[in-house]
């Protein structure tokens, strides 16, 4: 069993990276090795020792892109969390978890009418959660949303850590876009840590075909063994090369020219652009992707092609335990799209994966 601490060690964001707003001069961001006290759990709480807290572009977008946490800091970043119940709730202890993303209030009109994925009192570990967050050696939450992995099959622990928010926010996505089998799907931006997964879900989900449009080639092929059918590489081209390229393959493959389903996961502008010149007759385009680009869209042709655009935000804890069991029944693959490092690298892995989008999302497991 493992020992309940006194203290929680934690890498705390004492502040983000600032710029000045007339002199245009940045002051980085500081990460900082702090003790805090373990607070008084309450009934409803528990104390998990963490295994691993994923380092998702969300964090990175709070340490240097001027993206305010809710919490003011110095706070700990970090929601994509695994780890083992050590204290708190009887009944919970001893169980290894995956922490949700993000907590519903269960209390408010949202919550109360299925909607308490955008519950706007929410908790979010690494942002409205106090000063709690993933890159600890412990964190208090409330026990009653957390995912139980019962038979990790040999999986590491921490690895689990992805399930949360980079797994997850696609099966919400694809909940919302009503995903069936027989479906025709794109993602863009299909190699990154979140797209990736928008891809094998909407196959593990029945999908008929997925095309996946990126950048990089070796994400791209990899890709195509994870989901994807088909794949456009985007580089160097515009929305209307996309589209004449997106036509052609339908052609070919005698694909119709309606009821596509489209996923934009990059929140980037050109990812937008993309996305609305491929949205057709009875077409579906979620927005799964956060970005403050304004883009521009005639949407009258909503009307004339009778398509949505959707927006989609975090996932309901009730669906973790279906996203768990595609996972440990091979229909997600998350081992290649994993990778760990010690937490004490998070200054070094902070910067990397902001300079480069890795390869695998990285996990970062506890060395305090
Ligand atoms: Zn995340
Ligand atoms: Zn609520």
């Amino acid at each position: 069993m493992a020992k309940v601490p006194d203290m929680i060690q934690t890498w705390q964001m004492v502040q983000p990276t600032t710029r000045d707003r007339e002199t245009g001069e940045v002051t980085p961001g500081k990460l900082e090795k702090k003790e805090i006290p373990v607070p008084e759990l309450a009934p409803e709480d528990v104390l998990v020792e963490i295994a691993g807290c994923g380092v998702c572009h969300t964090d990175l977008g709070f340490f240097y892109d001027g993206v305010p946490n809710v919490n003011k800091p110095p706070l700990t970043l970090g929601h994509e969390i695994s780890g083992t119940v050590v204290a708190g709730d009887e009944s919970w202890i001893g169980k290894e978890v995956i922490i949700p993303a993000v907590m519903p209030c269960r209390k408010c009109y949202l919550c109360k009418t299925g909607r308490g994925n955008r519950c706007l009192n929410q908790k979010m570990p690494g942002n409205s959660l106090g000063i709690y967050g993933g890159f600890s050696s412990h964190i208090p939450v409330p026990s009653l949303d957390l995912c139980e992995i019962k038979d990790r099959q040999g999986i590491p622990l921490s690895h689990f850590a992805v399930i949360a928010d980079a797994a997850t926010t696609p099966y919400q996505a694809a909940k919302r876009a009503d995903i069936q089998p027989g479906d025709n799907v794109v993602v863009i931006g299909i190699t990154g840590g979140v797209g990736q997964y928008q891809g094998q879900l909407a196959k593990a989900l029945g999908a008929k075909t997925v095309i996946g449009i990126a950048r990089s080639q070796e994400k791209l092929d990899r890709a195509l063994k994870f989901g994807a059918d088909l794949v456009i590489n985007s580089t160097d081209k515009n929305e209307k090369d996309i589209s004449k390229e997106f036509r052609n393959i339908c052609k070919e493959q005698a694909l119709p020219n309606f009821g596509w389903k489209i996923f934009e996961v990059t929140g980037t502008k050109p990812g937008q652009n993309i996305a609305l010149s491929l949205l057709g007759f009875t077409g579906k385009l979620i927005v799964v992707g956060f970005g403050l680009a304004k883009t521009e869209y005639a949407i009258g042709r909503l009307m004339a092609f009778d398509a949505e655009i959707i927006g989609t935000w975090g996932c309901l804890p009730e669906y973790y335990p279906a996203v768990l069991d595609m996972v440990l029944n091979n229909k997600i693959n998350i081992e290649e799209f994993v990778q760990t490092r010690p937490m004490s690298t998070i200054a070094e892995t902070f910067e990397e994966a902001h300079k480069v989008p890795p390869m695998k999302r990285i996990v970062l497991e506890p060395d305090f």
